[in-house]
């Protein structure tokens, strides 16, 4: 792959680990005191499965965090947008719609 188009996924990625780490962040700020609760059952119940959706996010986020690293880490590397599984190329529509994906379309879809 040329030096031209590294840079560009490595933009992409970047821009997505900020985005990732921005909303993050506002979601920390945001998140509900369990300790300051009050009020009836209902309010405190609504709250803390507000809580647990959170932290549900907050695990779909670092794995995508760790896969853009690990992307990054490609690029250094210097095997970026090689296919894990077949070796192949991956393609070029592909890794723009998802840069810190580790498989091609084909391997991807074998694997559900
Ligand atoms: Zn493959």
């Amino acid at each position: 792959m040329e030096q031209k188009e590294l840079d560009r996924y490595k933009e992409l990625l970047l821009a997505k680990r900020e985005e990732l780490s921005t909303a993050w962040k506002g979601r920390d700020e945001l998140a509900p005191s369990a300790g300051h609760l009050q009020g009836d059952p209902a309010d405190q119940a609504s709250a803390a499965s507000e809580a647990a959706i959170q932290v549900r996010l907050h695990q779909t986020d670092s794995k995508l965090l760790r896969a853009i690293d690990d992307a990054l880490a490609r690029i250094a590397r210097g095997n970026y947008g090689t296919c894990e599984v077949c070796g192949e190329p991956i393609s070029a529509a592909r890794l723009t719609a998802v840069p810190w994906t580790r498989l091609c379309l084909n391997c991807k879809a074998e694997q559900g």
